[in-house]
């Protein structure tokens, strides 16, 4: 039950290290047809890239626990106006990235708040794919996409 108990590295079948013993979970918050993405300092694992806030989840902690809490830490965000809508799971059998999709309030803030993230930005889904994109979530962004598409409406 110690907190941060998920703090480590998985060597998985899939040939890759990942960072977090239980898994690991992130949270993509859409406003509108945006999502807010996070740039990655350069010292990190992967640096240097855009992904979602996320991390190591501790054994304790559900899913969207773990997800709300990187999303403080990395982004500041009060979680009372985020919805949880949907949670995709990217299983690798030894490991798996469960990624929350949550529905942004009006009123929400977003803004760095620690070492490990350069800069937060809302950035349009249909451009989402011109940025540099950490690996893992390249992977998975367009079925991501796809389940986006089903909760926002048109444009
Ligand atoms: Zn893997």
């Amino acid at each position: 039950m110690a907190a941060r108990d998920g703090d480590g590295w998985v060597e998985c079948a899939c040939g890759n290290k990942h960072w977090g013993l239980n898994g690991a979970a992130g949270i993509m918050i859409v406003r509108g047809h945006e999502i807010l993405l996070q740039h990655r300092a350069p010292w990190v694992h992967n640096g240097d890239t855009w992904g979602i806030p996320g991390g190591a989840r501790d054994s304790h902690e559900t899913t969207i626990e773990g997800a709300f809490r990187e999303a403080i830490e990395e982004t500041g965000i009060d979680t009372d106006l985020l919805t949880p809508l949907h949670t995709f799971t990217d299983d690798h059998g030894d490991w798996k990235y469960e990624t929350v999709i949550a529905q942004a309030a009006t009123g929400l803030v977003a803004h760095e708040v620690n070492d490990e993230s350069h800069e937060v930005r809302w950035v349009d889904i249909e451009k989402v794919d011109e940025l540099p994109l950490h690996p893992s979530f390249a992977k998975s962004w367009p079925e991501l996409m796809k389940l986006l598409n089903n909760f926002i409406g048109p444009r």
